[in-house]
């Protein structure tokens, strides 16, 4: 039966046949991909409008990013932190140089980043800041997200995250977003180590706090001696228009958290960046990873941050970002279903309400394809927008062009 059916359909119903369900795409099977665009299965091209969730800042498949990839993949691909190599070093190095810290330690995915943040903050606690045993506490917000394993989930609040997963671990105090005397509270218990936090809410819909709280918030860490956390996995890496969404406050947190373009979307790679007095209370065989810190990831984060820098992705977020969003703006009074439009940089998002016939960002979305742009609804009424950041003017007048027609077909 399978053979009756195209690419498109036969890809689909493999992977309905023979994968887990925990994702629902929209039906489009891509094949290929460079720069802002990518192909699928059946040839047809479109705009990435989601680019992998943000780790593909630098483009599809980025020629100096390849070239380190494979060059390295030909040379030495892991040889385990049993040993040392010749790419760790110099590697650290650069990262601490780029992001203005005193050490890194490098993982895989973005979660584990996460992960090794929360117990960086626990072991700080324990061993420096003198909390007693097991009663640290991580203070986190409502709508966070941070990734997948039980130790984050226990910090969600969001039941498709944790439903049915538990027990939970223990150790959060979680507060509402952007509200600083709910900072102010939680903070004068003295267990507290450290505050975790996103500096925009990429995953919840794009919520971008009032000016200031991220400020405010490392006012009050450091008043009361806690590390503040930030979690830039999504929001870092130039996508809102700086290096780091915590720079358009001027906030250099204790403890930085990047994954996602940190590859150029091209291998997991996810960093965190702290101070010597942090980082060294993690004593060997303390934690770790078996891929983390490989010589791969090291050739490839290097090589995605040079992008970065010498093709000035954060100033062409920033320009083209204020471009989008006034495009978008002008779909509020213009469209009924079109309701809000927030974010920085190039990471932006939409708010649609759902037409007269029940029709909803799900089917905006699909509309938005067949049109030839990729986006993904979440959280059932928002569209989140995030092109590769190489994306140029004339490429996003005509992604809004596409946009404003599709939105116009639904009225
Ligand atoms: N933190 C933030 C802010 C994220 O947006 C994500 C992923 O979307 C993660 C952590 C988890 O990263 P990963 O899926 O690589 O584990």
């Amino acid at each position: 039966m399978i053979d009756t059916l195209n690419a498109t359909e036969k890809n689909i119903a493999l992977e309905e046949r023979y994968g887990a369900h925990n994702y629902h795409p929209l039906p489009v099977v891509l094949a290929k991909g460079e720069g802002v665009f990518v192909w699928d299965v059946e040839g047809k091209r479109y705009f990435d409008f989601l680019s992998a969730y943000s780790a593909v800042n630098q483009g599809h498949c980025h020629p100096a990013i390849i070239k380190a990839l494979t060059d390295q993949a030909q040379t030495l691909t892991l040889t385990s932190r049993a040993f040392h190599n010749d790419k760790l070093g110099v590697t650290e190095k650069y990262l601490c140089e780029y992001f203005g810290y005193d050490k890194v330690l490098m993982m895989n995915s973005g979660v584990e980043g996460v992960e090794t943040a929360i117990k960086l903050a626990r072991k700080w606690g324990y061993t420096k800041k003198g909390i007693p045993t097991d009663r640290a506490v991580i203070v986190a917000v409502e709508r966070n997200f941070h990734g997948r394993t039980l130790g984050i989930i226990s910090a969600s609040t969001d039941p498709d995250s944790r439903n049915n997963f538990g027990p939970f671990m223990p150790g959060y105090h979680i507060i509402p977003y952007d509200n600083v005397q709910a900072l102010e509270e939680a903070l004068q218990n003295p267990n507290v180590c450290g505050l975790l936090i996103e500096p925009i809410q990429g995953e919840a819909g794009v919520y971008v706090p009032q000016e200031g709280y991220l400020k405010k918030a490392q006012e009050l860490c450091k008043k009361h001696n806690v590390i503040l956390m930030i979690d830039e996995i999504q929001t870092g890496i130039a996508r809102t228009g700086k290096l780091l969404a915590s720079d358009h406050e001027g906030v250099h947190p204790d403890l930085l958290i990047l994954g996602k373009a940190l590859s150029g979307g091209t291998y997991p790679v996810s960093a965190v960046l702290t101070s010597d007095e942090i980082m060294l209370t993690i004593k060997p065989g303390e934690h770790g990873s078996t891929f983390g810190g490989n010589p791969m990831a090291c050739a490839v984060a290097v090589a995605a941050l040079e992008v970065v820098k010498n093709e000035k992705l954060a100033e062409n977020a920033d320009k083209l970002g204020k471009l989008f969003r006034s495009r978008m703006q002008a779909l509020v009074g213009k469209s009924s279903i079109v309701t809000l439009v927030r974010g920085k940089g190039l990471l932006n998002a939409i708010v649609i309400k759902p037409t007269k016939d029940g029709k909803t960002a799900w089917d905006v979305c699909v509309r938005l394809k067949e049109n030839g742009l990729l986006a993904k609804p979440t959280h059932g009424d928002i569209i989140r927008f995030a092109p590769p950041l190489v994306i140029t003017e004339a490429q996003i007048n005509e992604c809004c062009d596409i946009i404003e027609q599709t939105i116009q077909s639904f009225e």
